[in-house]
């Protein structure tokens, strides 16, 4: 597993001080006690986003420093409050204290965690007079604020996958593009173990690229790669699919692993795919454009053909940008679905709903909590039937209907069609 982590100082803001101040009022001497309070120093709180994925920001800004309270003043004004601090990070941060405790588990986008707290204001002396002290030269002072280095953890997923036949280019990319250092040799079958690497792309952004190894090789089955990698596979938002330039069949390439890929337990080839011819760099143009031509015809037709040399840089900056692009428009859907799986508890879900409606010849009334009260009242006795009116006039009930004009022996049925039972008004 990639684990992304770093150390951050957090510092909440100090509580203002409460301030020592007398009225002055014209005609009195020395008028009572007037300090006002401080106000609260702001909080650090950690906002889960989607739109991120590294904690890279952090390795630049090593410390958060969130604004002190302001002090009192005299006529009891209190001081202002300072406004809390909210930083971003990625969904999936962890986060602990020094002592390695942890503090939060940002598990979702737009949720808060507070992990530094804010200092009290210090009360001003206009809260210290007693009848034994009527001139209180006290205030106390703000609180400071919670201050400790945080270890924040980020376990990346892999967003962009690596595909291609031995030999395609696959290790010299990632060392390429990535922090990764794959073994890289001339000769198939060489990516024994799954290589992961994370690409700056700039902007607060990376990508966490994972060098898929022959899924001809029985990767399928799982076979010697361990069940973490397998999940970054599975859960790879774009794949790269690299290509050999010096193929002798470039389409018969491409179509071997869209094979591969489509009888893959999780049906890879339905993801946004970029392909990439490689090895371009000493070829000539009409050359390049007639391979990348023979792709188009066999690829769907959403997939992006291009031109790179993983071993010259070319064309790499608009590969990356293009898997950063595809990246996040499957972060978004990603998002929205999972906006839609949110069961929304409406309304009628809740216990103390009803509702009231006219029929041609009685007023229906339906609820839960309404209809469990009618079950078990014996509408023969005139106590049982009054407590059933009481708790109907307090729910809201009764009123309603006489808006909807009920009239004297008009009939009322509790329940639909009647189960719960039936009275006169
Ligand atoms: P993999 O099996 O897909 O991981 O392929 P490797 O990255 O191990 O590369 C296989 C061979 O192709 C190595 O000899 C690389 O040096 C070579 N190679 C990779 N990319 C390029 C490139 O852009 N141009 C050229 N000329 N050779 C490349
Ligand atoms: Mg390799």
């Amino acid at each position: 597993m990639f684990v992304d982590k770093v150390s951050v100082l957090m510092r909440a803001g100090a509580g203002g001080n409460g301030v020592v101040s007398f009225r002055h009022e014209k005609f009195i001497d020395k008028g009572g006690p007037d300090g006002g309070d401080g106000g609260k120093g702001g909080d650090i709180i950690l906002v889960g986003s989607t739109r991120q994925n590294t904690l890279a920001a952090f390795r630049y800004n090593k410390e958060i420093t969130a604004k002190d309270g302001s002090p009192g003043s005299k006529r009891k004004r209190h001081g202002k409050s300072a406004v809390d601090l909210e930083v971003m990070v990625p969904v999936g941060t962890v986060v602990y204290n020094q002592d390695g405790e942890l503090l939060g588990d940002i598990t979702s986008d737009g949720q808060r965690v507070i992990v530094a707290k804010g200092g009290k204001g210090g009360f001003g002396n206009a809260h210290f007079t007693s009848s034994v002290r009527q001139v209180p030269r006290v205030a106390e002072k703000g609180e400071p604020g919670q201050e400790f280095t945080a270890t924040l953890e980020l376990k990346m997923i892999a967003e962009v996958g690596l595909v291609g036949l031995p030999n395609a280019g696959k290790s010299t990319l990632l060392s390429r593009i990535t922090n990764a250092k794959p073994e890289i040799a001339n000769y198939p079958f060489t990516t024994l173990k799954p290589n992961l690497g994370v690409a700056d792309v700039g902007q607060n952004r990376a990508l966490l690229v994972a060098d898929i190894p022959g899924l001809i090789e029985g990767a399928c089955e799982g076979k010697g790669l361990g069940v973490d990698f397998l999940r970054h596979v599975e859960r790879t938002r774009v794949l790269i699919h690299l290509i050999d330039a010096y193929s002798n069949d470039i389409a018969k390439d491409y179509k071997i692993i869209r094979d591969e890929l489509s009888a893959y337990r999780v049906d890879l080839s339905v993801r946004p795919e970029i392909v990439a011819i490689n090895k371009t760099e000493g070829l000539d143009d009409d050359i390049v454009e007639d391979h990348i031509n023979s792709v188009k015809k066999v690829a769907p037709k959403s997939s992006i053909v291009m031109a790179i040399s993983a071993m010259s840089g070319a064309g790499l900056k608009d590969l990356l940008g293009q898997a950063v692009i595809f990246a996040d428009k499957e972060a978004e859907i990603a998002l929205e679905a999972e906006e839609d799986a949110i069961p929304i508890i409406s309304l009628e879900d809740s216990e103390d709903y009803w509702r009231v409606t006219k029929q041609e010849d009685h007023y229906e009334v339906v609820g839960p909590k309404i209809e469990r009260f009618a079950i078990r009242t014996d509408f023969e006795s005139r106590d049982g039937l009054q407590r059933l009116r009481d708790i109907m006039r307090k729910m809201g009930i009764m009123h309603e209907l006489e808006r909807q004009k009920i009239n004297p022996d008009d009939l009322i049925i509790i329940g639909k069609n009647g189960k719960s039972g039936q009275f006169k008004y």
